[in-house]
């Protein structure tokens, strides 16, 4: 579920079809310019800008109604803020998955840092079984179970796979270490030279410490306990928000160029525009209506039709009788509801002098 290993494995996966395995991408590394180099090269970064700019498109489709964005994108019609974004998280795709990988791992990445403190001994995570490995050391494959022990020798080939796999760059043999993600990478390295040495797997394993002392793991310890309870407090706090969530949002944005203006028949006229949002999937239909002025007369449409998902700016003047102005900041509410009878209010203010 981690996004960084995610993408990281993808980019690895387009670096090794075109570069080659890992020896391979060294040699080629170290080797002087060349047409061939040049052209791989160009290839692989070619294809990872390809999915950054994919992924950078599939973001900010979140924010942006995605049609237009991508059509958009293809015809070079982006706004600056849709083509600032899409380059910003295509740099960052690109960067993060193609160059950075394992030091965001180590350095940024929140979630080894609050593993960290959930951990006990019956938590089950990537662990290397150090009484079934040790003492490690190469040995032929030839030799039997009997001969290996006598040697001295466990499990642990000390082939180093597990540690080139590794998109952190540690030794999990070191014990459990705070860069681990937990990807399982070296879960699989290990287990295919244990079947090639003809040993049982899950010397590398998901287990937890106490399990591999053949401890039964407590389910019911303090610690799954409390976080039962902070979890269930943030599902509640959740499903509340959900439940009570407004279908329309509303604000209120005033003229700031005239505060007032007044009529040819004495009257005063204020300018606001209101941002209102359909958070919901259909289309609503909606009223706007006042509290709070005395007897205000609107110019402009007092009743449109929001598509779902839609923000409108609407802009609205209301006129009120200068005699029947009692001060000069007059503070009222702007209301929009909906057929149903939901409403939502944004408080304003009425200037006059
Ligand atoms: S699971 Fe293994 S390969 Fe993955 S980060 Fe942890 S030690 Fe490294
Ligand atoms: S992959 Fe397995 S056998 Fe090879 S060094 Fe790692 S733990 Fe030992």
């Amino acid at each position: 579920m981690c996004p960084q290993t995610v993408f990281t494995f993808l980019f690895v996966w387009i670096e090794e079809k075109v570069e080659g395995a890992r020896n391979k991408r060294i040699h080629l590394d170290h080797q002087p310019f060349s047409l061939q180099k040049v052209l791989k090269k160009s290839v692989k970064h070619s294809l990872w800008l390809v999915i950054a700019t994919i992924t950078a498109l599939t973001f900010v489709g979140y924010f942006t109604p995605i049609k237009t964005l991508v059509a958009d994108f293809a015809t070079f019609e982006l706004g600056f803020w849709p083509l600032f974004f899409i380059v910003f998280f295509t740099l960052c795709t690109y960067g993060n998955a193609g160059w950075m990988r394992e030091t965001m791992c180590t350095h940024m990445c929140p979630y080894s840092r609050f593993q960290s403190s959930m951990f006990d001994n019956d938590t089950v995570t990537v662990t290397y079984d150090r009484a079934r490995g040790e003492s490690r050391g190469p040995r032929p494959k030839k030799l039997s179970a009997e001969q290996v022990k006598t040697m001295g020798l466990g499990d642990c080939i000390d082939c180093n796979l597990c540690v080139q796999v590794c998109p952190t760059g540690i030794d999990i043999r070191n014990g459990l270490q705070y860069e681990c993600i937990n990807c399982g990478a070296c879960v699989d390295a290990c287990n295919g030279v244990m079947a090639k040495m003809g040993y049982e797997p899950g010397l590398i394993s998901f287990t937890s410490a106490n399990a591999l002392k053949g401890k039964a793991a407590a389910l019911l310890r303090p610690k799954v306990i409390g976080y039962f309870i902070v979890l269930l407090c943030m599902i509640a706090a959740l499903s509340f928000e959900l439940i009570t969530k407004k279908p329309l949002d509303i604000d209120v944005v005033r003229d700031r160029a005239n505060l007032y203006r007044e009529t040819l028949n004495g009257s005063i006229e204020n300018v606001y525009t209101l941002v209102i949002m359909n958070k919901e999937q259909h289309a609503q239909k909606v009223s706007i209506s006042t509290e709070g002025l005395p007897k205000p007369v609107f110019h402009g449409k007092l009743s449109l039709t929001i598509e779902g998902g839609q923000m409108v700016r609407h802009p609205i003047t209301i006129e009120l009788d200068s005699q029947s102005i009692e001060q000069a900041v007059t503070p009222f509410s702007i209301i929009v509801t909906n057929e149903s009878g939901d409403a939502v209010n944004s408080d304003s203010t009425f200037i006059f002098r």
